[in-house]
């Protein structure tokens, strides 16, 4: 908590997890709230808990114990004047590292924790893991750079209130101040490796005149790609409109022999022309298991896989259905032949899950079909070229979005762009 530029503490809430979560749905960063009867206490010199919370400038620090304390709202007129604090840096510029100074030094700076000021390169999508041993978590990840460096460096949030607050970031103007950032190498990709940690506090647009610089640096910048290929972003941030004619051109444009695969997203404004929603081959959804990921063959319950608690029986099956749904698509200047809808995505433009989807008869699939097939759509794919193993593009449709008043729309958007 912060009640001016200079005064910063921490505070603990002690309680049952009915009590704590409670108070972490009803506050969020930026929450201006009153402490009644925090117990206040000195801070040790080199207590080993200190390590998992932010540096503060108090040499003190706050307990709110349940029943004896609270936390609650605080709203008369001094709240604007706290408000602009969310908006300084919560650490003093002196101590900023450049990212091209942390790349130099990474063996030195190994499980060290820096100060940057960053902007936001890439935003991805929101995903959704299951860890192996069954647990769900949210994810997002993201990239950053300065104007020390061309490299970009990608960081992954796991916290539910950063996913949600960083839905509203962009690429190219979101300057973030990132206090206490952990270094770390990764030994298996063999490069750095950044991390958010329990210390890490975000200031996002810092108000100062270093975050304008930063900037209008980065503007004159040519696109950066994000360092994980496969990364998707988040669908907002798809922009670009492409004819099926413009993107054969593109993709046919890049020399074979190139080294990296190539991936770009697009809006195409196109039309369903084959839907296997009612294929009877049912090839339409894929179980795999939740644990190690690896396919359920049809005929069997679990992945047979005996690493695996789920295979060798050692726990009861856990398996997750998906959508894998191959359409064909057409705009006036071609067919996009062999686009395929996977996992979260079908859910959202199916309007269904996956397990919903496996309880649906015959004529029910048909009817699904109907409310797809020629209807005018503005569909946001990733596309990835062809490899020296895999001669064909893939086309991953991410999100459809239905045309209303088709013709405007559809004529508007596919001659005026690329
Ligand atoms: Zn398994």
């Amino acid at each position: 908590m912060r009640d001016s530029p200079d005064d910063f503490i921490n505070v603990t809430v002690w309680g049952s997890s009915e009590f704590i979560n409670s108070l972490f749905n009803k506050f969020q960063i930026g929450s201006v709230v009153e402490i009644i009867s925090g117990k206040v206490i000195g801070r040790l010199v080199d207590d080993p808990n200190e390590s998992f919370v932010p540096s503060v400038t108090s040499q003190l620090k706050i307990t709110v114990n349940e029943g004896s304390a609270l936390i609650q709202n605080h709203d008369s007129d001094d709240k604007a004047q706290l408000l602009p604090l969310l908006n300084l840096p919560t650490k003093s510029m002196d101590t900023l590292r450049t990212l091209s100074y942390a790349l130099d030094h990474i063996e030195e700076l190994k499980d060290q924790f820096i100060d940057l000021l960053v902007i936001v390169t890439f935003i991805g999508e929101v995903r959704e893991i299951i860890s192996r041993d069954g647990r769900n978590f949210k994810c997002r990840s993201f990239e950053i750079t300065d104007k020390s460096t061309n490299k970009t460096i990608s960081l992954q949030l796991w916290d539910s209130e950063w996913i949600r607050l960083s839905e509203f970031w962009e690429p190219r103007k979101t300057v973030l101040f990132l206090a206490e950032i952990r270094i770390g190498y990764n030994n298996f990709k063999k490069r750095i490796d950044m991390s958010i940690a329990r210390k890490t506090l975000i200031t996002e647009n810092p108000n100062i005149s270093q975050a304008m610089e930063l900037r209008l640096a980065i503007s004159n910048r040519p696109e950066f790609t994000p360092t994980d290929p496969f990364s998707i972003p988040n669908l907002k941030n798809i922009t670009s409109v492409m004819t099926v004619q413009q993107i054969t051109e593109k993709l046919n444009s890049t020399p074979a022999e190139n080294y990296e695969r190539i991936q770009f997203f697009v809006i195409l404004y196109a039309q369903i022309t084959e839907i296997n929603l009612d294929s009877k081959d049912g090839n339409v959804l894929m179980t795999k298991c939740a644990l190690c990921k690896r396919l359920v063959q049809k005929d069997q319950d679990s992945c047979m896989n005996l690493e695996c608690p789920s295979g060798n029986g050692s726990q009861k099956p856990y398996n997750v259905v998906s959508f894998v749904v191959k359409l064909n698509l057409k705009d006036d200047t071609g067919y996009l032949i062999g686009c395929r809808i996977m996992g979260n995505a079908g859910e959202q433009i199916f309007g269904c899950t996956a397990t919903e989807f496996q309880e649906l008869n015959e004529e029910q699939r048909l009817e699904l079909k109907w409310q797809f097939l020629f209807a005018k759509f503005a569909v946001r794919i990733q596309i990835l070229g062809p490899t020296s193993t895999m001669n064909r593009a893939v086309y991953n449709i991410l999100s459809m979005t239905r045309i209303e008043n088709a013709e405007d729309l559809f004529f508007d958007n596919t001659t005026k762009n690329k």
